[in-house]
């Protein structure tokens, strides 16, 4: 089975480090669990422009390039890379690419080919189901809630990872993932439908 996965939050930490990164900025402490939207500015109380902008210095920060697992991901790709065609597809920004599919291939030894980039709510470029239509993807597994709704309403069945920030997402084609092994499971569920 053709299958997508998005990079931050499903497979490395993103949320708690970039609440850590903009409070030594002197923005206002949130705890991860009132996280409740992907918007940050509206979670953060600040400009979008700030947003972007202490984005964009965030990736070029040790925070960045730690790159810590979210529980279960390492082993959840190796198994998913192993029995199904996977392909990586992040809003990661176009000066990051490198970094991003160097750190797949050292990670998964998976070709920077099948690691792609999309636009999202702050840049600009095709939207990760467009993509997914391209390559004859139906599946994703993704952690934002609004992005994933917008999937699954043009027909993209979405493993969507629980995060404070999706919580108030559904639909018939949202399948609610409470860990990685929860994502294996729904995945194995799809692959029997389809026998
Ligand atoms: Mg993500």
């Amino acid at each position: 089975m053709k299958i997508a996965i998005d990079i931050d939050e499903v497979i490395v930490e993103f949320v708690e480090k970039y609440l850590e990164f903009v409070e030594s900025r002197g923005v206002r402490r949130v705890d991860y669990e009132d996280v409740f939207c992907y918007e940050l500015w509206e979670v953060l109380g600040i400009e979008k422009d700030l947003v972007v902008k202490l984005f964009d210095e965030y990736n070029f920060t040790e925070y960045f390039k730690k790159h810590d697992f979210v529980e279960g991901a390492r082993e959840g790709v190796v198994f998913l890379r192993d029995n199904h065609d996977i392909c990586f597809i992040t809003a990661r920004p176009k000066d990051r690419i490198k970094e991003t599919k160097d750190f797949i291939m050292n990670e998964f030894g998976v070709f920077g080919d099948k690691v792609l980039f999309s636009g999202d709510i702050i840049r600009e470029g095709k939207n990760k189901d467009e993509i997914c239509r391209e390559l004859g993807v139906g599946v994703i597994i993704e952690d934002n809630g609004s992005s994933s709704l917008e999937y699954a309403e043009n027909g993209l069945r979405v493993l969507l990872l629980d995060k404070p920030w999706n919580r108030r997402v559904e639909h018939e084609r949202i399948y609610r993932c409470f860990s990685w092994d929860d994502v294996l499971d729904k995945i194995k569920e799809i692959e029997d439908e389809n026998l």
